[in-house]
C-alpha cells in the first residue's frame, strides 16, 4: 500500500490526492506487489511497471499516471512540457551519487520541492524556479551535491567560477547563517 503522488489544483491550489494506491495482485488480490521492471511512455506522463505479485507469483504491467494535473514547466527556451516527478528525481539521484544520501532523503527532497511549488505556482512554473528549489535544498544537505547538480544546470562558465563558488561554500561554513541566498543564477 502506498499512497497516490499525484496532485490536482482546486482552483489553483495544489493538494495531493492522497488516495491511497493499491496494486492488488488481479489473481490473488494481495496488496502489495513487487515492481520488476519500470519504463517511462509518453516523454514520461505515464510509467509502465511489470509487477510481480509475492504471494502468487502472478506477473502483470500497470500503466500509471504520475503527473501534477495541470502544472506545466516552462523551460529555458519557452517550451513547455507537463512536470515530471521522477525526471526531476533523475536529476538530483545524479548528483548525489555515492554522496552519503539515501534514496530516502532524495524523495523528501523533492516532496519539499512540490510542498513549495504547491505555494509558489500557479498553472505554469519556470524550470528555472524548480533548479533553485533543488540548489537550495542540496545546498543545505550536501556541498558536493550542490556543487555537481550547480555545475550541470548553472553551467559555471569556467573553472574559476566554480572555484569562487566552492570558497563561498568553504567561507559559509564559518559563518552562521550565510549559507541562505546564496545560489548562483544560471548562465542565460
Ligand atoms: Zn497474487
Amino acid at each position: 500500500m502506498r499512497l497516490c503522488l499525484c496532485h490536482y489544483s482546486v482552483s489553483a491550489g495544489w493538494i495531493l490526492c492522497g488516495k491511497v494506491v493499491a496494486m492488488r495482485c488481479p489473481q490473488c488480490a494481495h496488496e502489495d506487489t513487487r515492481v520488476i521492471d519500470s519504463r517511462e511512455l509518453e516523454e514520461g506522463s505515464m510509467t509502465r511497471r511489470r509487477r510481480e505479485c509475492p504471494q502468487c507469483a502472478m506477473r502483470f504491467t500497470t500503466y500509471e499516471r504520475h503527473e501534477y494535473a495541470g502544472l506545466t514547466i516552462v523551460k529555458k527556451d519557452g517550451r513547455r512540457e507537463p512536470y515530471n516527478r521522477d525526471k526531476l528525481a533523475r536529476g538530483v539521484k545524479k548528483a548525489v551519487e555515492k554522496r552519503p544520501l539515501s534514496n530516502d532523503d532524495v524523495e523528501a527532497l523533492i516532496s519539499g520541492i512540490e510542498q513549495r511549488l504547491h505555494e509558489v505556482a500557479k498553472s505554469e512554473v519556470r524550470s528555472k524556479v524548480i533548479g533553485e528549489l533543488v540548489l537550495q535544498a542540496l545546498r543545505a544537505m550536501d556541498p558536493v551535491a550542490y556543487i555537481r547538480f550547480a555545475s550541470v544546470y548553472v553551467g559555471f562558465a569556467d573553472l574559476e567560477a566554480m572555484k569562487r563558488e566552492v570558497d563561498a561554500l568553504l567561507h559559509a561554513d564559518t559563518i552562521e547563517g550565510a549559507t541562505e541566498n546564496h545560489i548562483p543564477q544560471p548562465v542565460a
